[in-house]
This record gives structure tokens, C-alpha cells and sequence, in this order.
């Protein structure tokens, strides 16, 4: 069970976030220390908006050593970092927080990085222009691919592109075409609903990615086309390992991440 960050027990590590009952990553760290063979905790704490700076204090002064940070805190808990990462504060989120001299920094763009496979031209459709795309198009971006974004409010996605001042087109269909990722960074399929996308068009050996977790109907109706899929679980892991290197150093067990979230 998640504790309220008042009535939180003294620990390791653990995931701030409101709600945060859901979340995977203890069972996913969990798995890493045994694995690395060590004994740390980590626990799911739920801390409401606009008591971050509070919470990190006070979990600090029971001895925790890091954090990861969820929605919605990602840009609060920026704001209470003594010293930001660059790519953190460039796209306004820390998701990894290392408490004894509290350095954020934000391992969601590279570990997104991470999960794809070598394409031959470096081409993306992005649907969705919340937190999460913005940290995965900024990424996209600064690794030389060339972006269209898709939102169903056209006007947020033009804002992400001029805050993030990257060069992005922001389109007003989400046509697949030439492009080698096409990734759902919309919470739709969180309620089991569909986007007004058609992968008839896609390229062969494009990839459709989620960042939802297990298999939804995009990915369903991108497998059905002939694409390649991935699902949120490829995220969680690579920015978990992130975050778990940057605490500790060394190596982290992705396998062994993968196979406790399975
Ligand atoms: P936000 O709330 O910041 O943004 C939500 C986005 O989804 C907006 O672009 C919104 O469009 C769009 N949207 C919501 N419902 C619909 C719909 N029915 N049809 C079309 N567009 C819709 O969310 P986040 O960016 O933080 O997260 C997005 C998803 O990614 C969530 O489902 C979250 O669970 C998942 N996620 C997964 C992670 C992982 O590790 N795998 C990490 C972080 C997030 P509009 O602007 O028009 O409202």
C-alpha cells in the first residue's frame, strides 16, 4: 500500500506521485536490488500537488537517498532542485531526484532513447503534446529526427514546439506516412479508446509504441496492419534503470526490471 508522505517510514528510495497506488516501479526496483544484491527499500508515496517541497524535505530528514517523481509533480519538483540537469529543465520536468544534494534530473527522453531499434532514417509521428511527449519530442529532437506532431488541441502542441523551440511540424491529421515511429503519447488508451488513426498507410517496418503499459487499441490495430509494436513497459524500465545508475552507479539488471512488471 502507498503511504501519504506525513505518515511515510523511514527508506531508501521511492516514487512520489498523486496517484500513485498504480504505480509498477517498486515491484520493477525491487527486482533490481535483489538482483544487484542489495537490501534498499522502495516504497510508492503519494504526495498531493503543492506540498512537493515539503514532502522532498521531510523524506530527506528520514534518510531517503533518491526519488523518482510522477505525474503530476514533475515540474513542482523542479522547482525544488538545488541544481537541475539540462535536459530536465529544458523541457520543465525531473523525474529522478538524488536527495543528498538535490540534483533532478530527468532520465524519461534518454531512456526513451534507449528502447528503439536502429532506424535507417530518423522520422516520427508524435500524437499528444502533454508532459510526456514533450520530454520524448525535445529527446526525439536533439537526436536529429525529423518530428510531425498530432494533438487533438491543435494549439498545445504548436506551444510545446515554441517552448521547446525545436523544429517540429505540428500537423492537423495524424497520417503515418514516412515515418519510422509512430508513438501514442496520449492517454487514450488509458480508457480504452481509440485514436482517428489509419496505419494502411504506414511504412513497412515502421514501429507503433504506447507509453501505456500491455497491449491497447492502438497497438492492436498497428499489429494489424503489419507494424512492429511496443508498449509502455519499454519506457518504465529504461528510464528506471536511468535513474537507479545515476543513484548508485554500476549496471542496472533490465531483464530482471522487465521480467517483475511482466
Ligand atoms: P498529459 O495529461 O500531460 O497529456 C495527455 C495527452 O493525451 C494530451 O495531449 C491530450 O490531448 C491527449 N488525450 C487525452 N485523451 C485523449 C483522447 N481521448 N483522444 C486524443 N487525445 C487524448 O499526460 P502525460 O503526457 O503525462 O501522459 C500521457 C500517457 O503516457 C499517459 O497515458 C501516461 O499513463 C503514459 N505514460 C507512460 C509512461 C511510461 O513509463 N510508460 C511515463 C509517463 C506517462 P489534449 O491536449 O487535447 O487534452
Amino acid at each position: 500500500m502507498p503511504s501519504e508522505w506525513r505518515e511515510a517510514p523511514p527508506g531508501d528510495f521511492a516514487v512520489i506521485g498523486d496517484p500513485v497506488a498504480h504505480s509498477l516501479s517498486p515491484r520493477m526496483h525491487a527486482a533490481a536490488f535483489a538482483t544487484r544484491g542489495e537490501s534498499y527499500s522502495y516504497e510508492a508515496i503519494r504526495v498531493p500537488p503543492g506540498e512537493v517541497a515539503e514532502a522532498i524535505a521531510r523524506l530527506r530528514s528520514l534518510g531517503y537517498r533518491g526519488l523518482n517523481v510522477t505525474v503530476p509533480l514533475k515540474s513542482e519538483a523542479r522547482m525544488a532542485m538545488r541544481t537541475v540537469g539540462e535536459f530536465a529543465a529544458r523541457c520543465d520536468a525531473v523525474n529522478t531526484i538524488r536527495l543528498e544534494d538535490l540534483y533532478g534530473i530527468n532520465t524519461d527522453g534518454a531512456g526513451f532513447l534507449d528502447t528503439l531499434p536502429a532506424f535507417d532514417r530518423k522520422s516520427a509521428l508524435i500524437l499528444g503534446a502533454g508532459g510526456s511527449a514533450r520530454a520524448i519530442a525535445l529527446a526525439l529532437a536533439l537526436d536529429g529526427y525529423n518530428l510531425r506532431i498530432f494533438n487533438r488541441t491543435a494549439e498545445r502542441a504548436i506551444s510545446l514546439v515554441r517552448e521547446l523551440g525545436i523544429d517540429a511540424e505540428v500537423v492537423d491529421n495524424p497520417a503515418p506516412q514516412d515515418v519510422q515511429l509512430i508513438l501514442n503519447a496520449t492517454s487514450a488508451s488509458l480508457h480504452g479508446e481509440s485514436l482517428p488513426i489509419s496505419f494502411a498507410s504506414a511504412a513497412s517496418g515502421a514501429l507503433a509504441y504506447d507509453l501505456v503499459y500491455g497491449d491497447t487499441p492502438f497497438l492492436r490495430a498497428a499489429r494489424a496492419a503489419g507494424l512492429k509494436t511496443l508498449d509502455g513497459k519499454a519506457l518504465l524500465v529504461a528510464q528506471g534503470a536511468r535513474s537507479l545508475e545515476f543513484w548508485l552507479g554500476g549496471v542496472a539488471p533490465r531483464e530482471a526490471m522487465m521480467e517483475a512488471i511482466r
